[in-house]
Formats: C-alpha cells, sequence, structure tokens
C-alpha cells in the first residue's frame, strides 16, 4: 500500500461540513433574537483585545440564556441543519483509504453531535456547550483552537498523529480559516465566503459536494 501524503485530513465545521450556516454562533443568536447591542459590543471588544475568547463565549452563552434558549429549543433548531452534501460519503471513504479525519472549529460541539456523532471522527477540537439537569445552557469550555488558534490546533494533531504540519490537509470555508490554511500541507477552499482564504489555498472547489475534496487528499 503507497503511504498516504496527507495521513491526517482536518475539517472545519460550520459552512464546510454542514450547510445551511456561516457560523453556528450567529445562526443562534438570529434564531433567538439575543441583545444585539450586547452582542456587538462583545464581538467588538473580543477583536480589539478588550476581552478573552473565554470572555467572550461565557458572555454570548448568558445573552443566549437569557432569550430562552433552552436545550429543547436549541435542539429543534438543529434539526433544521443538514450535513453537507457528500460529507459523510467523503469521511466514510477518507477513513476507508487510512486517512485520520478531525474537525477543528469554532462552532460547538452539539451540532457535530447532532449531525454526525463525535465517533466519526479521530479528533475533535471545539467548544464545549453544557446544559443544567433542567436543560438550561450552563456554561461550557471554550476551544483554544479557534481563529489564529486553528493553527495551533493543526500542529497540536500532527504532534499527536507523528506528523508534521505539512502532512496535514484541512478543508475551509471562511475568514476564520486563514490561519489554519497556512499552517497545512495542502488547503483547500470549500463552499468559499473570503478571498482571502481562496487567494492561499492550493485548492478551491466551488461545488457544493464534499466528495469533490478527495481526489485532492
Ligand atoms: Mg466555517
Amino acid at each position: 500500500m503507497t503511504a498516504l501524503r496527507f495521513p491526517l485530513v482536518c475539517f472545519d465545521l460550520d459552512g464546510t461540513l454542514v450547510d445551511d450556516t456561516i457560523y453556528i454562533w450567529k445562526t443562534l443568536h438570529e434564531a433567538f433574537e439575543t441583545d444585539e447591542p450586547a452582542r456587538r459590543k462583545a464581538y467588538d471588544d473580543f477583536f480589539g483585545g478588550i476581552i478573552s475568547y473565554r470572555d467572550w463565549f461565557e458572555h454570548d452563552l448568558k445573552l443566549l440564556r437569557l432569550a430562552g434558549a433552552t436545550k429543547k429549543r436549541v435542539e429543534e433548531l438543529l434539526r433544521t441543519l443538514r450535513p453537507m452534501e457528500g460529507a459523510k460519503e467523503a469521511i466514510a471513504t477518507l477513513k476507508a483509504r487510512g486517512h485520520k479525519v478531525a474537525i477543528i472549529s469554532g462552532s460547538l460541539d452539539i451540532v457535530v453531535d447532532h449531525l454526525f456523532g463525535q465517533h466519526l471522527f479521530d479528533h475533535v477540537l471545539i467548544n464545549k456547550l453544557h446544559y443544567s439537569p433542567d436543560g438550561q445552557i450552563d456554561g461550557g469550555e471554550p476551544t483554544p483552537y479557534d481563529l489564529v488558534g486553528k493553527a495551533e490546533g493543526l500542529r497540536e494533531l500532527a504532534r499527536r498523529e507523528g506528523l508534521s504540519p505539512d502532512q496535514v490537509a484541512f478543508v475551509g470555508d471562511n475568514e476564520n480559516d486563514i490561519w489554519i490554511a497556512q499552517a497545512a500541507g495542502r488547503a483547500i477552499a470549500f463552499n468559499c465566503k473570503s478571498d482571502k482564504l481562496r487567494e492561499l489555498c492550493h485548492v478551491e472547489i466551488k461545488t457544493k459536494d464534499l466528495r469533490l475534496v478527495l481526489e485532492h487528499l
């Protein structure tokens, strides 16, 4: 058997493995009509370096809780999302070929649980949401691997697998994937909304069918 050029393939989640959402956070805020000025201020404060990612994460979960985003209602919303066309087939084919498959995302674990199940992946680096026993949002665990940190997530998984980052491929769709795309040995822009990401990826796939990534891996 020929050695794989990219033994580890990492995927972004929202907009890449999952259709119908660009960022799950935005989808949740809009669906539950959270406090828009408060949400905007936290966004600006995070990108302005005033608050940490953890502060931003906890703040936004609190806004969702205050707006009535219970476990039951969040699950109803998740039922409106679908896996990207070809996503499950692409993952199954990669695994059959012997690749390890991972998610590195600033989305939420509940999206993976609902649409795929964590068991489909060898590694999942993502924000974790906690519910209280009565079904209220009760904080969570923020991922250190979002935005700039996504690149560190790729390097961390490469270390765990005994690979160099150059042996890791990445598939993503948007601005928050710019850093990780630069860290990967092969970067594929898929369903892409960012000119900057498109420019620095090795390959762009415009048709929304994830099976099309297979020939580049
Ligand atoms: Mg995305």
